[in-house]
């Protein structure tokens, strides 16, 4: 695992603007506790203040170097003053992760829903228009559970900001693909793996795609890296080859794109340039929901040229099983929201057993994402799942690392070990 660089905002809470050669931009951040009403329903008049107190606090840890402070009842206030285009996104990227753990209030913890909105530099001069144009941006913002709507994406300043961002480390040469295997159990044997992008930014480090590939798809601008993606995996594939090695390479492929024609053109002749390439496309039933008939038709088209169609984080999203059995789809891979706690819950079993009994139903391969433990994987053997992907297996690794991995496994499958625990697990779980 890897996280983010401490936010590069100068502790001096320097003015905008430049006395030194450096141009420094003024940003507002306006963090919003949506459940407000409903938490302060739980734990009181006292219990809300110290929940917005806490938030604060946890702010302040994430963002040093930011002035942070309570505006009204349910926001907190953040302001700044970076030279970095990017400050923005990372702000609220920070922000957003420093609300993602459950709060601690007299013995009970209870989830925080965040509603999030910036601005940063077009109104450096005066920090009224520059906060009122915040305020616009958390007035525009989803609330949690709801889906963005596709034809009107809520995206900002800082959005913008991080797609030039991307645009200019492609440009560099500083997106790099990770790959992680998929190994299946009754044969094992790894024979795909999934592409996962990375972006290795020079002053930050390795950055993952949750920081980045959001503000991307709001803005709809995604057909460029992922061509680049299907380029990358099409050569890094070729070399796997020379090397002895023979996977299909699975690439994620956002909603919006789905229904692109342009984008499907663009795909489908980086494929037919390249004979002998095995590529799979991940996609998730919530992207196909959008515009089924587009979505369905492309889908069609890329099973045609021979790329296999993976339905990605089942579960996790809207789900449709009309659409579900329509998808030219061979694989369906169970979100890790149901398998990372497989083996200490009552109900996810339950569930991830009759998602197997569907996908095989409908003529699909499963794969569990988030394999992260030798019990997990015993228990997915006995239901009848086909292939598993996880920690346990390998973490998404750099091209070379993939290569000696995939040496490595075939002399010493990596489930061999675990193997003597199958049938004892098996039966407990039987017995319920
Ligand atoms: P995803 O496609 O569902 O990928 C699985 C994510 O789960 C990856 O995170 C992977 O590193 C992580 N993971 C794998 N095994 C485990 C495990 O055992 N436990 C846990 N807790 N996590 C595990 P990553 O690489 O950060 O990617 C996150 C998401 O970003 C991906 O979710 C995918 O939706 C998106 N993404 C990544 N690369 C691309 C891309 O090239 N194009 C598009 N459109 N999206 C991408
Ligand atoms: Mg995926
Ligand atoms: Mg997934």
């Amino acid at each position: 695992m890897h996280s983010l660089a401490p936010l590069p905002l100068p502790t001096d809470r320097a003015e905008a603007g430049s006395t030194d050669g450096v141009d420094r931009q003024r940003g507002c951040l306006l963090i919003r506790l949506h459940n407000y009403n409903a938490l302060r329903r739980l734990v009181g008049a006292s219990g809300i203040r110290e929940v917005m107190h806490q938030l604060a606090e946890r702010v302040g840890v994430a963002l040093p170097g930011a002035m942070v402070e309570p505006l009204g009842r349910d926001v907190v206030a953040v302001e700044f003053v970076s030279d970095r285009a990017e400050a923005l996104s990372e702000a609220l990227a920070m922000a957003r992760r420093s609300g993602a753990a459950p709060m601690m209030i007299d013995g009970d913890t209870h989830e925080l829903d965040l509603l999030l909105g910036g601005a940063i530099g077009a109104a450096a001069g005066d920090p009224t228009a520059l906060i009122e144009e915040a305020e616009a941006a958390l007035a525009e913002a989803q609330p949690p559970g709801t889906s963005p709507t596709p034809r009107s994406p809520v995206y900002d300043q800082a959005d913008r900001s991080t797609v030039d961002a991307v645009d200019r480390a492609l440009d560099a040469g500083h997106m790099v693909l990770h790959y992680q295997p998929k190994l299946h159990i009754r044969r094992q044997a790894i024979e795909c793996v999934e592409a996962l992008v990375r972006w290795q930014d020079p002053e930050r480090g390795l950055v993952a795609p949750i920081d980045f590939i959001p503000a991307i798809e709001r803005a709809q601008r995604m057909e460029r890296l992922t061509l680049w993606v299907i380029e990358r995996a099409i050569e890094d594939q070729r070399r796997l080859r020379l090397a002895g090695e023979t996977v299909r390479i699975f690439i994620n492929i956002s909603g919006h794109l789905l229904a692109d024609a342009h984008f499907v053109r663009a795909a489908c002749e980086r494929i037919a340039d390249a004979p002998g390439a095995q590529l799979g496309f991940e996609v998730t039933e919530t992207s196909v929901i959008r515009d089924p008939e587009a979505a369905i038709a492309h889908l069609r088209q890329f099973d045609q040229i021979g790329v296999r169609v993976s339905i990605d984080d089942y579960g996790a999203g809207l789900s449709s099983l009309a659409y579900l059995k329509q998808l030219p789809a061979c694989e369906l891979k169970i979100d890790k929201l149901f398998i990372t706690q497989l083996t200490s819950s009552n109900r996810d079993p339950l569930i991830v057993r009759s998602t197997i009994d569907l996908a095989h139903a409908l003529d699909m391969e499963v794969v569990a994402e988030g394999v992260e433990t030798a019990a997990a994987l015993a228990l997915l053997s006995v239901m009848g799942c086909d292939m598993v992907q996880g920690y346990l297996i390998s973490r998404p690794v750099p091209l070379a690392a993939l290569t000696t991995f995939l040496a490595a496994q075939r002399q010493h499958p990596a489930t061999q070990d675990v193997r003597a625990s199958f049938t004892r697990l098996a039966a407990g779980w039987k017995r319920g």
